[in-house]
């Protein structure tokens, strides 16, 4: 069975036991998926005992420092530990032209060895496919945030269940079309528009778009309790609704 493994879970400011959102997806081939890099998330794969080699796609939904921050470290530490595998950094023209100059403005040109790395910019329009393997089939649709941003959605080929992933975003239409009777969404509760949602946002969102079940995930941690977003949502939503925390671990 496939499964999400949660990295990280809070918003734009983390704290010691939230960092920031980023997820794997792990299908039956066994290749992690990376969504997102606010911090190089290499130690809790193997803390995890997930194979870092075989990860081989990398999609960063937009830039900014919780979500690619952490892109150098990681890219720098596969390198020093010996990886050769190629990998595929998915992402649009805006996130992945900035993700090259950070690169180079570390000299990773004059690296020695460094592993092959392919960029795929991904047009800046609704269901554009980013990966259509023997378990997934993803595609992105732009979303409403301070940058160009894209949110996910993914269909696990093996038993049709469906997962949308809103990303950063205030409620917009790509969302409802990302959320449309998904059996799991993974949407944000930062807080309100401009940019972003709140828990209530969120849940009415699932709710109007037939979401089978709701995790709240990008929440703010700091000197503030989220459990209570989960009542918050439920006032809005009649399924079920889960507060994404880091190290759970989602059957889809
Ligand atoms: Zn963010």
């Amino acid at each position: 069975m496939a499964k999400i493994v949660i990295l990280g879970s809070a918003a734009a400011v983390n704290d010691a036991t939230h960092d920031y959102t980023h997820f794997l997806l792990i299908g039956d081939d066994g290749h992690p998926i990376l969504v997102d890099a606010g911090s190089n998330p290499l130690g809790k794969l193997k803390y995890l005992g997930i194979d870092d080699d075989a990860m081989q796609d990398v999609i960063l939904t937009h830039f900014h420092p919780d979500h690619v921050g952490g892109v150098p470290n990681m890219l720098m530490h596969m390198w020093l530990i010996g990886r050769q595998t190629s990998m595929r950094v998915h992402g649009l023209h805006h996130c992945i032209n900035r993700i090259e100059d950070t690169m180079e403005a570390y000299n990773w040109q004059d690296w020695p060895n460094f592993f092959p790395i392919t960029f795929h910019r991904l047009r800046e329009r609704d269901e554009v496919v980013i990966l259509d393997n023997d378990d997934f089939y993803m595609v992105a649709y732009p979303v409403k945030h301070f940058v160009p941003t894209i949110g996910l959605r993914i269909t696990n080929k093996r038993n049709g269940r469906v997962l949308g992933y809103s990303c950063d975003t205030e409620p917009c239409e790509a969302v409802y079309k990302i959320a449309d009777g998904v059996d799991m969404l993974i949407h944000e509760a930062a807080g309100a528009p401009p940019g972003h949602s709140t828990a209530t946002q969120a849940a009415q969102i699932a709710q109007e778009s037939g979401s089978k079940s709701l995790y709240l995930i990008h929440y703010p941690v700091w000197n503030v309790d989220p459990a209570p977003l989960v009542d918050e949502a439920a006032q809005r939503y009649d399924g079920p609704i889960t507060l994404c925390k880091d190290f759970d671990i989602y059957e889809f």
